[in-house]
């Protein structure tokens, strides 16, 4: 737990200010509805961070070494979901870095899912049979402290038009592969007309049945659901799936309810997948929140992930033993069709690994 003691440091951080006024207080850049230039005014800075929010201008000892091996980033529309004044904001400990991501702990290393096993092209990672991945973009909207690839090489993984066409060759070689997974960082950090090509080509794969995105952005920046995202995805003839990921029911306002009825709009499947987190949404109460809240803006909850032993990120665990009761004590809770699978990513298995 957070404590206002531990984050608390000294308030005399002019040189990061970046203009940043009490609370929720938004510039005309960031109110607008243009999700790149939302995207390029995300908060950055830690200290920043920090004072929008109303906490003590303060840093942690040691947490500048997290943010210089994965900086902050949070765009004003998901900051503003942040309760003021409240360093145990659900929403705020997922994206400020503490000093124990500095810690070495024994079985939480860089690539906890061995994907650099699984790399055969550029972008491409093929995991399990039927289906693979597309690093789609090497960024993200926000960086998650518990991010499982926040280690990741993307420098390596992010391929030309030209290399895309090798990865594509790979597809139409394959007939057992069904669905193309856009992932990342975050797909939908990539402009429209570059997905567009890229769906297209997949398009014309005959064998490919499905085109699956995961990303976070519509629930970051709502905005980022817009006129040409939903011509691309209304145009294709594959059936598309958004794999959205959110953590807490806080996370959900009407700006995120407004943005995935337009994606249903447009024809779209929407599932959500979270990650069981100490401190956030370990309690049956919030998940039951949760799944609720998901199924009231058209999404169906679908995994709930324990978390991945990526190297920083320990302090988020909860052991599956504890997984599993929250999750039978759920089930008592909720409907059926509102239960996530708990699940775990086992490398090398076939497909992730039920635990409940
Ligand atoms: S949005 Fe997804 S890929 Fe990006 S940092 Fe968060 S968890 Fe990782």
């Amino acid at each position: 737990m957070i404590t206002r003691t531990s984050i608390a440091l000294q308030s005399e951080n002019a040189e990061h200010d970046d203009g940043a006024s009490k609370g929720a207080t938004l510039t005309p850049r960031q109110r607008s509805q243009d999700w790149q230039a939302q995207l390029s005014d995300a908060v950055r800075d830690p200290y920043a961070l920090c004072r929008h929010l109303g906490l003590d201008p303060a840093w942690l000892p040691g947490a500048e070494e997290g943010h210089a091996l994965f900086p902050v980033r949070v765009p004003h529309a998901y900051l503003s979901r942040i309760r003021h004044g409240d360093p145990d904001d659900p929403l705020l400990r997922q994206v400020l870095p503490l000093e124990r991501e500095s810690d070495s702990v024994a079985g939480f290393v860089s690539d906890p899912l061995e994907e650099a096993e699984h790399r055969p092209r550029p972008g491409l990672i093929h995991k399990y049979r039927n289906r693979v991945l597309l690093i789609a973009s090497p960024a993200c909207a926000i960086n998650c402290r518990y991010c499982f690839r926040r280690h990741f090489p993307y420098a390596e993984n992010s391929p030309s038009r030209g290399q895309w066409e090798t990865t594509l060759d790979y597809l139409r070689q394959d007939t057992s592969i069904n669905e193309a997974i856009f992932s990342g960082g975050d797909p939908l950090a990539s402009p429209d007309r570059r997905l567009a090509w890229l769906a297209e080509r997949l398009a014309d794969i005959p064998h490919l049945k499905r085109l699956r995105l995961h990303t976070r952005l519509p629930v970051v920046i709502p905005d980022r659901v817009d006129g040409a995202l939903l011509d691309w995805l209304a145009a294709t003839r594959l059936q598309t799936v958004m794999v959205v990921h959110i953590n807490h029911p806080n996370e959900i306002d009407t700006h995120v309810a407004e943005a995935m009825a337009r994606l249903r709009g447009a024809g779209v499947t929407l599932l959500n997948q979270s990650v069981l987190l100490r401190g956030i949404n370990d309690d049956v109460e919030t998940l039951a929140r949760l799944s609720e809240r998901l199924f009231e803006v058209g999404i169906l909850p679908y995994y709930l992930h324990v978390l991945d032993p990526v190297e920083g990120a320990a302090h988020f665990d909860v052991p599956d033993a504890e997984a599993v009761t929250l999750v039978e004590t759920l089930r008592t809770r909720l409907a059926g069709f509102l239960m996530p699978r708990l699940v775990r990513e086992i490398p090398g298995e076939a497909s992730k690994t039920p635990l409940a």
